[in-house]
């Protein structure tokens, strides 16, 4: 292994104790989306203590930070250790963003200390409210990652892979208006919310068949009537559409669009689609930047696991498009374990999850390292980031 590879390797050994306080400190303080005040804090007073300078409300999202190490805090290329640390309301970090923010840190300190001679800097970015939020678009929005040129981070999963395809997604909510009328003397005189509403559901079920499988549909009813005795005048409903790229997503989406207004047609009732922003993009994958990150953890003797299809949306697929980024996961449950729940979020404090953190934090250092180092992979970087839909 290259020699300052090795370094890195043993100076995250070296912060572990560390790097297992940051993870509990978040884990026994979930704060859900937009609310991370004592993540932010903490992971900034943190890196301060090392050598970093942290710049608090970064990009103008309260609960975000900049952190940039103090010896070197411009420079070009930069790579840029992305942190999550939202929580899930109910299951705490059920989906282990407290193990994300401690092995981006890992990973900034690690590579902060061996820079060397090396060209460049990085940062360590505080992006909040990952679930649902969309913290890294209003940041990408804001110009905080103008002068920086790639981005990483690892989440924690049931898999080891250097990155795998994301569903870009829409959120939307359905309303249908009807007349109230008794449902017994005077049913004729109604027109039923509730039945435009299952007609849309069964419509959109119907269309699922004839969908390509990189997509998915799914919905709940929020509001289906008042009274069984009342024709319901009134009905609700919150629906996802998903799929692996923005032209298919916003196809198929068009298409629930219909199914909505049939319903409406049929029954008569008035209708109201209400897009929720921010709809996620898909992430845009730069295999050379992925290949770099796989040969990493390959010498780590992590073995990496075969892409089972299973598909998520992140915030990290809109900032895919501002610049290359990377997704990895590292294991810290068995494949049938499912995600967002209270068994993921005890396995981030597992010595499974706490091996996978150190790991983590090792690889995405080492793939800091070469995208610094080596002009060639990052001309194949930015060709392959200039390419690709
Ligand atoms: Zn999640
Ligand atoms: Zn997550």
């Amino acid at each position: 292994m290259d020699p300052v590879k090795s370094r890195i390797g043993a100076e995250v050994d070296a912060l572990a104790g560390d790097l297992f306080k940051v993870s509990e400190y978040l884990y026994n303080n979930p704060e859900i989306g937009y609310q991370e005040f004592k993540a932010c804090e903490f992971l900034s007073r943190f890196m301060e203590e090392h050598g970093f300078k942290s710049e608090r409300g970064t990009g103008g999202v309260q609960t975000a930070f900049l952190a940039r190490p103090a010896i070197r805090l411009k420079g070009r290329p930069c790579v840029a250790f992305l942190a999550e640390y939202d929580a899930l309301p109910g299951v705490g970090h059920g989906c282990g963003h407290n193990l994300i923010a401690a092995a981006s840190v890992g990973a900034a300190l690690a590579l902060g200390r061996n820079l060397g001679e090396v060209q460049g800097t990085l940062a360590l970015v505080g992006t909040p409210a990952e679930e649902g939020g969309g913290g890294k678009i209003l940041l990408a929005e804001a110009g905080v990652f103008a002068e920086m040129d790639a981005a990483m981070m690892c989440h924690p999963s049931r898999l080891n892979r250097p990155g795998e395809e994301m569903f870009g997604r829409v959120k939307f909510k359905v309303e249908f208006f009807g007349e109230a009328a008794h449902a017994s003397i005077s049913p004729d005189r109604g027109v039923n919310a509730l039945d435009a509403m299952v007609a849309a559901y069964n419509n959109i079920s119907m269309l699922r068949q004839q969908i390509r499988p990189d997509a998915r549909i799914h919905g709940i009813i929020t509001h289906g009537g008042d009274a069984p005795n009342i024709i319901p005048q009134y009905t609700a409903g919150l629906f996802y559409v998903r799929a692996a790229n923005r032209k298919y997503r916003d196809e198929v989406y068009k298409k629930v669009e219909r199914c909505i207004e049939a319903a409406a047609v049929a029954t008569g009732a008035g209708h109201k689609i209400e897009v929720g922003q921010p709809t996620f993009d898909p992430i845009k994958r730069n295999p050379p930047l992925e290949e770099a990150t796989r040969a990493n953890m390959e010498a780590l003797g992590i073995s990496v696991d075969p892409d089972d299809g299973r598909r998520g949306s992140s915030d990290i697929g809109n900032l895919s498009f501002y610049l290359p980024a990377i997704h990895p996961s590292a294991a810290i449950v068995d494949p049938e374990v499912p995600g967002h729940s209270k068994i993921f979020a005890e396995a981030t404090m597992s010595p499974r999850g706490k091996d996978a953190l150190l790991k983590a934090a090792k690889f995405l250092a080492m793939t800091g390292y070469d995208y610094l180092t080596s002009a060639e992979l990052r001309e194949r970087v930015r060709e392959a980031f200039q390419k690709r839909e």
